[in-house]
């Protein structure tokens, strides 16, 4: 058995191995250490007395999935040694296989997943590593799939954008290929990374096992670029993707038929949204404690499925840039807003559906058992209902969810037929095919009853023929049936009983009558079992037989219950469709923040409008104090954005979006810190990648550029950041910031527009309106704003007065020019001098009061010595 051990050990690499014997899953050498450390298991050994004894752990078979649970979620892959025949029947050994090799990318069982998340495997690939320094352009392939759903798509991106990809999809595991240069594993990415052999990503290997594994002889049917030589400009995307599936088919055992296609993940059809964008705007996560709750996604997510739930994680995390797509979301959201009953009905309905889309995986894993099989048989007796409410219905949307609901009647009749109601999640438990389904199961099991029936009669008959009170019929492995008659009795034994055992008070005998029903009894019980088995194979392969129809239901239920959700949402808070323009504009009036106005007391959210176009500014410059809700307007602008190209209606009195192609957001740099990173590199970082990537077409907001040195730097660097986006990029841009004196762009930069928050001081108390109107603001109010958090009366008195006496100063003895609008004919901008902010020096005053035209030679020396000495 160690051989049979070390074998397997050998085959599942470094993943611990979970060996079955009996009733317990065990664990040897170093794996025991281990697994008993994260577990908590009593590590004990085998052969104590040897030089070498064998650590050993193990657990009870059915706390599997818990233990597994805790595996994972600790960072290892467990791989499952299973017994693959019965220990009564083996002939010596017991044969043993590894049956899957777990790990947090390749889960399928419902107890480890999150039903409202996505679990994705993901692999990057960088074509031609090694050669030179990485170019950021340079073409790498990621693939993506979940092994529960059968979901896998592919695409090339640049190698800049990896991490903003990965981000987007939020993979629980990530493939690298081992020895490339170019990327290797982010230690603090909350995946687990896995190494995987070069030879796995093979161009040939890559194409081939693609084509075999999704039944086509190319990938050009699912919208892939490549050549007749296998090349092409998607190639990267293969071969990431064929690495994924080379992993999955070493890892899973049991069979990868749910995936039936490659979706080519065109970037072009989606807004790009970078990794600290997609985190500070809290989209699917917050930033403070990474969790779902309090999330754009958890407030908006009003879905009855979890299929439903993690479709629209997708949508929001990948708004659309087609128009046309848009609005046939838009459409399907407002025909279901119109239709209140119709909405109700459907989203009733949907409650009473069952995971498809996992239920499909585990079906075509081979991983399945009765009950999933009849959640597929509820799910489908949903399906009548809905596809009537939605026959007839105007948007394409639903009229294309109605086409794949297919009823699938003949798989659900026989379903419902073949089912008992209470159906185990095992078919080893059995008893789960329903009485009068099957005409020969029922007599095998009429037959093993009648059997055991006959047997107890045969007991009474036989107590009272041999006038022995006590004789009992009993079973066990050896003998199978006997009679047992104890010692005080035994002259009363006839001659036919055949003595089989002998025990301390007691003898046991059988009977040839006794015998002849055992073997019918213990046959038909077998041949029940294995008729069962044979009927749940039959029930697997025929639900199995329309797994693509099945899966197309799955989706087309995912789609109908994110629309249902997203007119639920937009009915229940207000919200309005919003109109989509191709032109490069905002025009939003009584906008809401989609999070606060969920989150704050009903009413009290202030609402604000905000416009941007060529005419009014393309350039918003937010200013005013701490605390006013600069920052708060500026993200409800770009979620406002997003949730209209996401497909969803806006909260909102109106809302004109002009579609955009990048959405950025540079505001708090708070993540990033546990990164290793200044505050003031983060933020320069990601402002230089605004400014080098952002399109006339992009969304821009920025919250306080500069925080991080000396004010003089961070204006300047504000001011001229400001400039860059007004006129060479042109892109729709809101700045939040608290320097005032960047009002002043707005006299010369003609799309550059001043708002402030509204602030009422009254009694020396200030009141923040929360209401954005026209204008710069002049003040800060930051003293006024420590007075609110606690900072005491007598450092906030000392403060005003120290602020008095700046401003005296500021006034007196700087004297600073207005700044000037930058020139670049002139090296010696005026700009300069004034941020930099130079006092006077006094020579400075001597050398305006010379009159240059009337000095002689001598006269300018002389003075030249002067100032010198005065340095
Ligand atoms: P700033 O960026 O100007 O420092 P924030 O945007 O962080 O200010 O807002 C400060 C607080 O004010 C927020 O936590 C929020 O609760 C509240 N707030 C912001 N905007 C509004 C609004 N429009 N209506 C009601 N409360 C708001």
């Amino acid at each position: 058995m160690m051989r049979q051990y070390h074998e397997a050990k050998e085959a599942c690499g470094d993943a611990l191995l979970l060996f079955r014997m009996g009733d317990f899953y065990e664990l040897f050498h170093e794996d025991a250490q281990r697994a008993g450390r994260i577990l908590g298991l009593n590590v004990t050994s085998r052969d104590k007395d040897s030089d070498n004894p064998t650590a050993m752990a193990g657990f009870p078979h059915h706390q599997l999935d818990s233990y597994l649970r805790k595996l994972i979620t600790a960072g290892y892959r467990a791989a499952v040694c299973e017994q693959m025949e019965d220990p009564k029947q083996a002939k010596g050994l017991v044969r043993r296989e590894i049956t899957r090799i777990v790990s947090a990318g390749t889960l399928t069982d419902d107890e480890l997943l999150d039903p409202r998340e996505a679990n994705y495997l993901a692999c990057v690939f960088s074509m031609s590593p090694g050669k030179g320094k990485p170019d950021a352009d340079a073409p790498v392939g990621i693939a993506w799939a979940e092994l529960s759903s059968g979901r896998f798509e592919a695409g090339v991106f640049p190698l800049y954008r990896v991490e903003d990809e990965l981000e987007r999809i939020g993979p629980a595991e990530v493939l690298y290929r081992e020895d490339d240069p170019r990327i290797s594993p982010d230690t603090t990415a909350p995946w687990l990374a896995t190494m995987r052999p070069a030879w796995t990503f093979a161009a040939d290997s890559s194409v081939e096992s693609l084509c075999r594994l999704l039944n086509v002889h190319n990938l050009e049917g699912f919208g892939f670029q490549l050549d007749g030589n296998g090349k092409g400009e998607d190639l990267p995307a293969i071969r990431a993707a064929g690495a994924v599936m080379t992993y999955l088919e070493e890892t899973q055992p049991g069979g990868l038929d749910h995936f039936d296609s490659l979706i080519a993940h065109r970037r072009t059809t989606v807004v790009q949204i970078d990794a600290s964008t997609r985190r500070s705007l809290e989209l699917t996560r917050t930033l403070r404690t990474s969790s779902r709750e309090g999330s754009l996604l958890d407030v908006v997510d009003q879905t009855q499925t979890s299929m439903g739930a993690r479709l629209l994680s997708d949508w929001l995390s990948a708004p659309l840039v087609e128009e046309a797509a848009i609005l046939q979301r838009h459409d399907g959201v407002e025909e279901l807003v119109k239709q209140t009953k119709l909405r109700e009905e459907i989203r009733a309905t949907l409650k009473n559906t069952f995971d498809l889309s996992r239920l499909l995986g585990r079906i075509a894993n081979a991983r399945t058992g009765p009950r999933d099989l009849q959640q597929v048989a509820r799910t489908l007796a949903s399906l009548p209902a809905l596809k009537a409410k939605l026959s007839g219905r105007k948007s394409t949307l639903l009229q294309h969810i109605e086409t794949e609901l297919h009823l699938c009647p003949e798989l659900r009749t026989r379903l419902e037929a073949a089912l008992a109601d209470e159906c185990p999640i095992s078919a080893a438990d059995g008893n789960f095919i329903r009485a009068g389904f099957d005409s020969e199961l029922d007599s095998l099991r009429i037959l093993a009853k009648g059997g055991k029936e006959w047997i107890a009669n045969y007991q009474a008959t036989q107590m009272e023929e041999t006038g022995i009170p006590n004789l009992k019929v009993g079973f066990n492995r050896v003998f199978g049936y006997y009679l047992e008659v104890s010692a005080a009795h035994q002259a009363k034994v006839p001659d036919h009983f055949i003595r089989k055992q002998t025990l301390k008070n007691a003898e046991r005998y059988i009977t040839p009558e006794l015998k002849e029903y055992e073997e019918k009894v213990l046959a038909a019980d077998e041949n029940a079992q294995q008729r069962e088995q044979a009927l749940f194979q039959q029930l697997r392969t025929q639900t199995h037989d329309a797994l693509r129809q099945l899966q197309q239901v799955a989706g087309a239920l995912a789609h109908l219950d994110v629309v249902a959700a997203l007119a639920e949402l937009a009915t229940s808070r207000n919200w309005i469709r919003p109109t989509i323009t191709q032109d490069s504009v905002l025009d939003i009036v009584e906008g809401r923040h989609p999070v606060l106005d969920i989150t704050l007391p009903q009413g009290e959210f202030v609402p604000n409008d905000c416009i941007t176009s060529p005419e009014h500014g393309m350039v918003l410059l937010i200013t005013g104090p701490n605390m006013a809700g600069k920052s708060t307007y500026i993200r409800q602008i770009a979620l406002l954005t997003l949730l209209a190209q996401a497909g969803s209606f806006v909260p909102a009195a109106r809302a004109t979006i002009g579609l955009t192609d990048r959405i950025f957001a540079r505001v708090g740099a708070s993540d990033e810190l546990s990164r290793g990173q200044s505050t003031f590199m983060v933020e320069m970082v990601e402002t230089a990648r605004i400014l080098n990537t952002a399109t006339s077409r992009s969304l821009v907001i920025l919250d306080e550029i500069g925080r991080g040195t000396s004010t003089y730097d961070g204006l300047s660097l504000a001011w001229a950041i400001t400039e860059y986006l007004h006129e060479q990029i042109g892109a729709r841009t809101l700045f939040a910031t608290h320097y005032h004196e960047l009002t002043e762009l707005a006299d010369s930069l003609p799309r550059v527009a001043n708002y402030n928050v509204a602030v009422r001081e009254w009694d020396d108390q200030v009141v923040f309106l929360h209401r954005i109107i026209a204008g710069g603001a002049d003040k800060s109010y930051g003293i006024h704003v420590a007075r609110l958090a606690g900072v005491p009366a007598a450092v906030n008195e000392r403060a005003k007065d120290i602020l008095a006496q700046l401003e005296d100063n500021d006034r007196d003895q700087f004297d600073r020019p207005a700044i000037a609008p930058r020139d670049e004919t002139k090296t010696d901008s005026p700009l300069q001098l004034t941020l930099f902010g130079i006092a006077d020096h006094p020579l400075l005053d001597d050398l305006r009061k010379l009159n240059v035209d009337e000095l002689t030679p001598m006269q300018a020396l002389t003075f030249l010595k002067a100032a010198q000495e005065k340095l």
